[in-house]
């Protein structure tokens, strides 16, 4: 990792390792809300189903990696194949074309990194036939990649921006109607309610924020529930 007061300029393997470990940490944490997200407009699986792809993903971060392709790809196939609901394909997919525009690539810049993220999300749209709008993830993951591009001069600054935009989106998904995935069997009943996979998509960018923050992301106690210790800054060798 970088010392605590240069700002990330590239994400190479520690970083996305500390970036998927921190996606982990605040998935534990949020799972309860995500759950309930879920059920005021779906089945009320969605924090157990992140929980469960999100676990299986933490067991293969200390597996060595030849560059980000091959991280991503592990990502991609261990969601792919342990998340039972749509979210599990569709973050799935995500990882799996973020790691077909890395390819090659021992880091990502503010430009890389923008190809992958977008990519993603092509990704997901392909794999959804959906688009922004219909009260899904993808309104999250829109404004976020608008905002990162917007912003995008340091890639810290692109990042911090991209978090603020998928917040954004989250919330925006209340009055919104779902026209797509399990909350528009409900119709206008899903007004009022956020998404619950938009909510999910505002945490992973949460964690992207965490790493490229002065200082890196912090252990907040809560953080190493699960008695692991984890060096400040030092994450993931
Ligand atoms: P399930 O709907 O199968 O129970 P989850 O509860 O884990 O799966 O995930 C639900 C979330 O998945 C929704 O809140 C929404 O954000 C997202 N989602 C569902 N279908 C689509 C789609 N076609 N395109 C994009 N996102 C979708
Ligand atoms: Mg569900």
């Amino acid at each position: 990792m970088t010392s605590e007061n240069t700002p990330v300029s590239e994400l190479g393997l520690p970083e996305l390792t500390t970036w998927l470990r921190r996606c982990t940490e605040l998935v534990d944490e949020n799972a309860p809300y995500l759950t309930d997200l879920d059920a005021a407009i779906g089945d009320a699986d969605h924090g157990a189903n992140m929980q469960r792809g999100f676990d299986a993903v933490a067991g293969i971060l200390d597996a060595d990696y030849e560059d980000v392709q091959a991280l991503m790809k592990k990502v991609g196939m261990t969601l792919v194949s342990s998340v039972g609901g749509a979210s599990g394909p569709l973050y799935g997919t995500f990882f799996l074309r973020f790691a077909t525009s890395a390819k090659g690539a021992d880091a990502l810049d503010l430009h890389a990194l923008f190809a992958a993220l977008q990519a993603g999300v092509h990704g997901i749209e392909e794999r959804g036939k959906s688009m922004i709008g219909q009260k899904t993830m993808l309104d999250a993951w829109v404004p976020a990649l608008d905002a990162y591009q917007r912003a995008g001069e340091t890639l810290q600054g692109a990042v911090l921006a991209g978090a603020a935009g998928a917040q954004e989106g989250r919330d925006a998904t209340g009055p919104m109607e779902a026209t797509k995935g399990r909350a528009s069997y409900l119709g206008e009943r899903s007004v009022g309610h956020i998404d619950p996979g938009a909510a999910s998509t505002a945490l992973l960018w949460e964690a992207l924020a965490d790493v490229v923050r002065p200082g890196g992301p912090t252990p907040d106690g809560e953080a190493g529930a699960d008695g692991e210790t984890r060096a400040d800054g030092e994450a993931a060798s």
